[in-house]
């Protein structure tokens, strides 16, 4: 699903991804774990072409993004992402927000968007607030807004930039819950997060990042469990 070869990101002279080599299997779940500023939020940019790789290679079902001919709009109408900031759009209201995507790009008619939006909505536990403008939600409820507003344009890629890291701590559950029901219904998720109890049950494989290359991964017992380099075990000791 995600292949991503020799991956380097540059921003002037600042090297920030020094040769990234990630794959992602169809329905596979990919925590990536690292230091501020190690790189996380550059690679996830990078799948999806946010950010222009100064090189390497980008694949995603199938489509080498990286590559000149690419049709990026249309690449990217099947990777969802969510950031660490909600960005849902604060004029519209929680409805809105989900079908203005589908019926903009994907041309969806406004009876079926409005279906859609409503039963992802609800399986987010946010279907009462359809009606409501984003301001009125709790980060946690904008958080998953923002879940399934990505989730209604049926992605076949789910990115996540530490979606929990900006809430009050009560707030976190609801939304780990949200990614743990996603992440069982066989999505394909790589997810940058600092939640290593959410890494260590619901990640196939754990990526450990620092100074822009990849020190080292596996399964989450492994990596997370018995870590075998000393930056992994430096970095878990200041946040477990
Ligand atoms: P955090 O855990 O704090 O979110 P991160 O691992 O996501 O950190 P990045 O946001 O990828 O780290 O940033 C890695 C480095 O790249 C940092 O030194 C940052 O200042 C730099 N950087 C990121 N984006 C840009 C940009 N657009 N222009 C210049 N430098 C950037
Ligand atoms: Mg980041």
């Amino acid at each position: 699903m995600v292949r991503i070869r020799g991956l380097h990101k540059s921003f002037g002279d600042l090297q920030v991804l020094k040769g990234i080599d990630i794959d992602v299997k169809p329905g596979e779940v990919v925590c990536v774990i690292g230091p501020s500023g190690s790189g996380k939020s550059t690679l996830l940019r990078c799948v999806n072409l946010l950010e222009r790789p100064t090189r390497g290679e980008i694949e995603v079902d199938g489509v080498v993004l990286t590559h000149r001919d690419c049709d990026l709009d249309k690449a990217r109408r099947r990777i969802g992402m969510v950031f660490q900031q909600f960005n849902l759009f604060p004029h519209l209201t929680v409805l809105e927000n989900v079908t203005v995507a589908m019926r903009k790009v994907l041309k969806v008619d406004k009876k079926t968007a409005v279906e859609t939006a409503r039963g992802q909505l609800a399986s987010v536990g946010v279907g009462d607030k359809a009606g409501e403008y984003p301001a009125r939600l709790s980060g946690g409820q904008q958080q998953r807004v923002a879940i399934a507003r990505a989730l209604a344009m049926r992605p076949h890629l789910m990115l996540f930039d530490e979606p929990t890291s900006a809430l009050d701590p009560e707030l976190v559950g609801d939304v780990l819950t949200v990614m743990r029901d996603l992440a069982e219904s066989g999505m394909t998720m790589l997810v940058v997060t600092h939640e290593m109890g959410f890494a260590r049950e619901v990640a196939d494989r754990v990526v450990f990042m620092d100074d822009g290359v990849i020190v080292e991964e596996g399964a989450p017992a492994q990596v997370i469990g018995d870590p075998q380099h000393e930056r992994t075990r430096t970095f878990l000791h200041r946040v477990l």
